[in-house]
């Protein structure tokens, strides 16, 4: 799309954890809560108002004016610190936030390569203060790789286990690893979301795929001068619409080779990836 129509620049923050335990080389996608807490200060300092992804997507969906400097704050992956580190400094800035869980691992503990993971309780008190939670799958898989019926059960059992867990309806899903593909896209919208959440590195705007929702991956080493950069949309392009020739070669790729890890290791290929 022509960078002329974009009228407001919407940066969708994609955080993981807030935590300084370094989890297996995580800690690049983890953000120390006193950086976390300037952060969120600083959100409120610039005047920006914070949106849920639903909030936003609605707005988007009935063409309604968006609020001034809307802002969205997420989270990818469901960590435990979402209710101990992240919650209460947003209940200090009253900052709504949008949770992505991976159903699976629900009430998991600290694994290789990952710290724990929120527990239903959890999920159920983020939810009282306020934040939305949204899908990021059953098992976190790349779900452009995945044959229909696998695909379809990522999408759906996630739905049915949130809406069953939390006693709400759940509209929005953020693709594992940002991959997603038409027929990943047809898929959630099937499954009875009204959006999804991509990784772009780009700014959102009014004319932005309510499917793949730009976002930005916050790194550790951001800080808040590096926000207040991303704020003003310096160094930052708005989304675009159609997927680059990169990203569809990347994800051939990636078909290939899963495609040839299925056929050498079958039948156990399926019942490994699973957590
Ligand atoms: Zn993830």
């Amino acid at each position: 799309m022509s960078a002329g129509r974009i009228r407001t620049a919407v940066p969708v923050l994609c955080y993981h954890s807030v935590s300084d335990d370094a989890h297996d080389g995580e800690l690049r996608w983890s953000v120390s809560p006193s950086d976390f807490d300037e952060q969120m200060a600083l959100l409120r300092e610039r005047g920006r108002t914070p949106l849920t992804v639903s909030g936003y997507t609605t707005m988007l969906r009935a063409a309604l004016p968006l609020p001034p400097r809307p802002v969205l704050v997420t989270f990818d992956d469901g960590y435990a610190d979402l209710a101990t580190a992240a919650l209460p400094v947003l209940r200090r800035y009253a900052i709504p936030a949008t949770a992505y869980v991976v159903t699976a691992r629900v009430g998991a503990a600290r694994t290789r390569g990952s710290g724990p993971v929120v527990s239903w309780d959890q999920l159920a008190e983020l939810h009282a203060n306020g934040m939305e939670i949204g899908s990021h799958s059953h098992t976190h898989r790349a779900l452009d790789c995945l044959r229909r019926s696998e695909l379809r059960r990522e999408v759906s059992l996630s739905k049915l286990a949130l809406e069953d867990g939390l006693q709400e309806q759940v509209s929005s899903f953020a693709y594992p690893y940002g991959y997603h593909s038409p027929a990943v896209r047809r898929e959630v919208r099937a499954a009875g979301y009204s959006s999804a959440c991509g990784v772009k590195n780009a700014l959102s705007h009014e004319a932005d795929d309510l499917y793949a929702v730009a976002r930005v991956l916050i790194e550790r080493d951001l800080g808040a001068a590096g926000l207040d950069t991303l704020l003003d949309g310096r160094g930052w392009p708005p989304a675009w619409r159609r997927e680059r020739l990169r990203t569809r070669v990347w994800r051939a790729y990636r078909q290939a080779r899963h495609f040839a890890d299925t056929a050498r290791t079958a039948p156990q290929a399926d019942a490994r990836r699973v957590p």
